[in-house]
């Protein structure tokens, strides 16, 4: 008697998203101002290359341009969530030494580049300040940005260049440094003091001003809200932390988004053919294991039946076996 193994199959993938709404309570870190203001909307930025330097990486010059002006697109992905539009009447003009530095008169901040600052200091850029007693910053702010690691072992890639320059463009604005290295979402906070990623890591990422940094700017340029000028004082510093209903997290210009989004569809159609070719590999698998153990199933004793004495009839489907 033939016997058929019936296998069936179910494959079945479950993807629990755990979707915990939890209520995040405003987080608890905490940013201070500079406490000093820019007392116009426009900002002039001079950056000085030392394309003679063996150290140096011309495309320095494109990256701390770029830090700059991320931080305009980050202004714009912000006030299209939390408000303070006033935000956007803020400027930045950037100029480079040697091309076009007569556009920018006299800077509001030099940017310069050095080999490195050293082992005695950690440091991978530093922004000098000078504060009025109104509150006010004194032109000219210095950022210095260093291409090598303290060690000086280690040069910084673009990503690492862009993202240090935009930690100093933001004390620049007049922030001061974020108590907390990781936001609500994961990602760095830019103003944190120290650089969360190693230096020359080809995997690092390029980093956002938070939305406590961006909650800070608006503090600080408060009074673009009713004039294009500052009038009276800014404010002295000031420690300030989220106001509840604004999540705390990175806010990355809108074109970031996207392509970190194209991204993750990628990873996703990527692990979707990566589980389907499993998934087949498995089906053939089993399905041959299946054809083996009915081919080589043992045959099946002959039973007895009716009179006594007389053998049943062996089927004739294990005639065919024993053949085999
Ligand atoms: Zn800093």
């Amino acid at each position: 008697m033939r016997r058929f193994v019936l296998l069936a199959i179910f494959l079945v993938a479950i993807i629990c998203f755990n979707s915990v709404s939890a209520i995040h309570a405003a987080s608890s870190a905490v940013i201070p101002t500079e406490g000093g203001t820019w007392t116009k909307p426009t900002v002039t930025i001079l950056i000085t290359p030392q394309p003679n330097e063996p150290w140096f990486k011309t495309s320095y010059t494109f990256d701390a341009s770029h830090a700059i002006s991320r931080w305009s697109e980050s202004i714009i992905t912000y006030t299209d969530a939390y408000g303070s539009n006033y935000l956007r009447k803020l400027n930045f003009v950037t100029c480079v030494s040697g091309v076009n530095d007569t556009l920018c008169g006299s800077p509001d901040v030099q940017v310069q580049f050095i080999e490195s600052f050293g082992s005695q200091s950690s440091g991978l850029g530093l922004t000098r300040i000078g504060i009025q007693s109104s509150k006010t910053f004194q032109a000219p702010t210095t950022t210095t940005l260093a291409a090598y690691d303290p060690t000086n072992t280690t040069q910084l890639s673009d990503v690492d260049m862009v993202n240090i320059a935009s930690h100093e463009f933001g004390h620049a604005l007049g922030l001061g440094h974020a108590t907390v290295s990781v936001t609500d979402d994961g990602t760095f906070e830019l103003m944190f003091v120290s650089y969360g990623q190693a230096v020359g890591n080809y995997r690092n990422s390029l980093e956002a001003p938070s939305t406590l940094d961006m909650f800070a700017l608006s503090y600080v340029y408060d009074w673009l809200a009713t004039s294009s000028m500052l009038s009276g004082t800014g404010h002295p510093m000031t420690f300030l932390s989220l106001p509840s209903g604004t999540a705390y997290g990175s806010v990355y210009p809108y074109e970031e988004q996207i392509q970190m989004l194209q991204n993750s569809i990628n990873q996703l159609k990527l692990e979707i053919i990566i589980l389907a070719v499993v998934a087949a590999l498995l089906l053939a698998l089993v399905l041959v294991f299946g054809i083996l153990l009915s081919r080589r199933k043992p045959v099946q004793s002959p039973t007895y039946s009716g009179s006594a004495g007389t053998p049943a009839t062996s089927p004739s489907v294990n005639l065919a076996v024993v053949l085999e």
